[in-house]
């Protein structure tokens, strides 16, 4: 029993000098992230509109050649129209001749407002570009200073990374779940020891009957204030004194 609290001490420890590490990237983390996702989000937006722009010109210029074709029935029509025989071609033909020219008005009309609407949609991508860049200069100073910090540290990362899956691979399974659900929920610190007869954790008092209990290191103990598991100090001195 002793020997499974050890390891898992040992495997807080571990973990305590990780997130030391991770601490002294600070928010650069998260800020490249954000930068990235900000970064997309307007590529895409950028995206959007020149997929609108281009389907928008391309409409125009289906109803450009549809105009052209009514424009040449349409003086096809009023060439017939001085041809007429009886009153009933007269009107047939009257009727294509205006339904041609309220089609024609009706392409121009939509012509312009897609006009209007590409000069949008390039006024809208312009206004954007600027901010995009200065976005991606962020994020490539950012992320300079993120590679740096990492660098430097790579090393010790690295061998702790080691470390820990060693020890990891130590740990009883279901010990290393209640471990790490306790570590998630409690920002980092799943394992607490006594203090001047608290836990180290919360500093709440432990009764001297329940440290009687975890000094004997028989099975594991949880702090009933904070919920961390409680190891004896002879086992969290034992393990630091190794490290
Ligand atoms: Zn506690």
């Amino acid at each position: 029993m002793i020997n499974r609290l050890s390891t898992m001490y040992n495997l807080q420890l571990i973990d305590d000098q990780l997130d030391q590490l991770e601490e002294l990237r600070g928010d650069l983390p998260l800020t490249v992230n954000d930068l990235n996702s900000q970064i997309q989000g307007i590529k895409d937006q950028i995206d959007t509109k020149e997929q609108e722009k281009k389907d928008s010109l391309a409409k125009r210029k289906v109803n450009e050649s549809d105009i052209e074709r009514l424009s040449e029935s349409l003086k096809k029509f009023k060439a017939q129209l001085y041809q007429v025989r009886n009153n009933k071609e007269y009107d047939a033909l009257t009727k294509e001749i205006d339904h041609s020219e309220e089609e024609i008005e009706k392409l121009e009309i939509e012509n312009v407002q897609l006009e209007d609407l590409v000069e949008k949609l390039k006024m809208e991508i312009e206004e954007v570009k600027p901010q995009l860049v200065s976005l991606q200069e962020e994020l490539k100073v950012k992320e300079e200073e993120l590679k740096k910090i990492i660098k430097a540290n790579e090393r010790e990362e690295v061998k702790l990374s080691d470390q820990r899956e060693k020890i990891a691979a130590k740990v009883r399974k279901s010990d290393y779940n209640t471990y790490m659900r306790i570590r998630k929920a409690k920002g980092g610190q799943a394992i607490s020891t006594i203090v001047r007869g608290a836990c180290s954790g919360c500093h709440n008092v432990i009764p001297p009957q329940r440290q009687l209990e975890i000094k004997s290191n028989k099975r594991l103990f949880t702090c009933e204030a904070c919920g961390r598991l409680l190891v004896s100090v002879e086992v969290a001195e034992g393990v630091e004194a190794n490290h």
